[in-house]
């Protein structure tokens, strides 16, 4: 849960700002519903929601119900009552549908990241592209009848593939370490000894982490005194080199078992080769504080991606699915479908992955992020891959872009990666008034995507939509726009 995450996933915003696919002829706002907690009725599922929740109608009042699936007939338990709409649990299931599965994960249910793990793989994929279309109904962009969706591209295997492991690290009530995530909004912590859809390495170094904070009595965080030591521990793994990086995001730079932790972790895991701290004395539930300190070996480790090598800081963002990365990039290239001699802005840049991927192809490329550190990796990325066209600067999209375009810097071809929150309506004003001749949306939440897409059809027409499924067994989705001037 941390790509692009300082998002507005208000959980039922999607459906809650409009009419959404709520029948035209309902009433239930004016006259009201009549239900109580703890009611139970007979419901239908119709479709799955934008959180993987599935979708029924109780006298055409808007139920959403956590684990149920499309076409299954359930016995639905009221948990919530809002003016719009209802949440509810499966009291029983009557019906259950042919894509229902066994999660592997038995905490499936509980902690967020697992939402489709009940769901069949094929049908997950078709969720994505489903998706993406009830966000289309939604916000209705111009010509969106006929944008062409293309069939999710998804993962032969789609688990063990996330990269970076960061897990919240407590004690439990006996004076345990435990490591893992929260249960759904809420605090109480989970601790996941294994995890389908992780990387074995990142679990491996993880569980070998907590055991030795429990060896050497190291101290975990208190949230609610605001006391202890360790808050976060994140393993990051190369997938192209195996290389491996710890950080222990602590409360207090002191960290008295530091040397012995460092000895140990650096002997028993051969494939470590980063231990950094970061210190986050703040209360609050963002992860990273703004001090990173090394502790041991190098800063970054050393990714492969395309025959090209990568540099990765702590704090840079780096796609958590090596695998699907290689194909996402692929069809960003694609889209983007440079001749000889074209300029272009990589913008949400990270480490330059996608910029320095087509830097043979063009003839100049800019791009930019918020976070110096992975902007300096880019550009140490392009030395170390003897990339000499291209040029990284840290800031956001929305000042930089308008900046190149005030000096006189008119980009052919333009390629955006926003985190969930999408592009700042200033972005999509300078977008529209450049109008570069190509240009290419990387997009990580299909409701952004949507309002987006509302104000640049104006000067851009839709050619077609390509989900790509980069995080399976979770409701995100993920997908490629390519655009061609109006
Ligand atoms: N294209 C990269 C990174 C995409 S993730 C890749 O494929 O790896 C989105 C990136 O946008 C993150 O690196 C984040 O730090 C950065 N970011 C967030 N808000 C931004 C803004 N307003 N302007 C520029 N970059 C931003």
């Amino acid at each position: 849960m941390d790509r692009k995450k300082q998002l507005n996933t208000n959980h039922y915003n999607h459906y809650n700002q409009s009419n959404h696919r709520r029948p035209a002829h309902s009433d239930h706002q004016q006259t009201g519903v009549k239900v109580t907690l703890g009611q139970r009725f007979p419901l239908t599922i119709k479709r799955l929601g934008i959180n993987g929740e599935g979708i029924g109608y109780f006298k055409r009042k808007l139920v959403f119900v956590k684990g149920a699936l499309p076409d299954e007939v359930i016995v639905a338990e009221v948990t919530g009552i809002k003016p719009s709409f209802l949440t509810a649990k499966i009291h029983r299931l009557k019906t259950p549908s042919k894509d229902r599965v066994k999660p592997r994960d038995a905490y499936a249910a509980e902690v967020g990241g697992f939402e489709l793990e009940h769901l069949a793989y094929p049908a997950q994929l078709a969720f994505k592209r489903d998706i993406m279309l009830q966000s289309l109904e939604k916000f209705q962009p111009k010509g969106f009848r006929n944008f062409q969706l293309k069939p999710t591209i998804g993962m032969d295997d789609p688990y063990g593939y996330r990269n970076k492991a960061q897990f919240q690290v407590r004690r439990d009530a006996d004076g345990h370490v435990i490591a893992g995530l929260y249960k759904e909004r809420s605090h109480d912590l989970v601790d996941l000894k294994t995890c389908s859809v992780q990387m074995p390495a990142t679990m491996h170094v993880m569980r070998g982490v907590v055991a030795l904070m429990e060896e050497l009595d190291v101290s975990t965080y208190d949230e609610k005194r605001g006391t202890g030591l360790v808050r976060t521990v994140v393993v990051r793994v190369a997938e192209g080199t195996g290389e491996v990086q710890v950080v222990f995001v602590t409360a207090k730079a002191p960290f008295p078992q530091e040397a012995e932790m460092v000895d140990r972790l650096l002997t028993e895991f051969p494939e470590i080769v980063s231990i950094m701290q970061n210190i986050n004395n703040d209360k609050t539930s963002l992860i990273w504080g703004e001090k990173t300190r090394l502790l041991a070996g190098k800063p970054q480790i050393r990714e492969v991606l395309n025959d090209l090598q990568f540099n990765l800081s702590a704090r840079a963002f780096l796609q958590l699915n090596p695998y699907q990365t290689v194909r996402l990039y692929d069809e960003a290239l694609k889209a983007l479908a440079l001749s000889d001699n074209e300029t272009v802005i990589d913008a949400y840049s990270g480490v330059g992955t996608i910029g320095l991927s087509i830097a043979h192809a063009a003839k100049e490329v800019r791009g930019m992020d918020v976070i110096a550190d992975a902007v300096d990796d880019a550009n140490e990325n392009a030395r170390i891959n003897h990339i000499d066209n291209v040029h990284y600067e840290t800031g956001t999209a929305e000042t930089i872009i308008p900046k190149w375009l005030n000096e006189g810097f008119k980009p052919d071809a333009l390629i955006v990666d926003p985190p969930r929150t999408g592009l700042d309506d200033g972005l999509i004003n300078a977008i529209l008034t450049a109008k570069p001749k190509k240009f290419v949306y990387i997009s990580c939440n299909p409701s952004t995507l949507a309002r987006d897409l509302v104000k640049l059809t104006e000067q851009y027409h839709v050619n077609y939509i390509q989900s790509v499924d980069m995080m399976p067994q979770t409701a995100r989705c993920e997908a490629v726009v390519k655009f061609t001037r109006a």
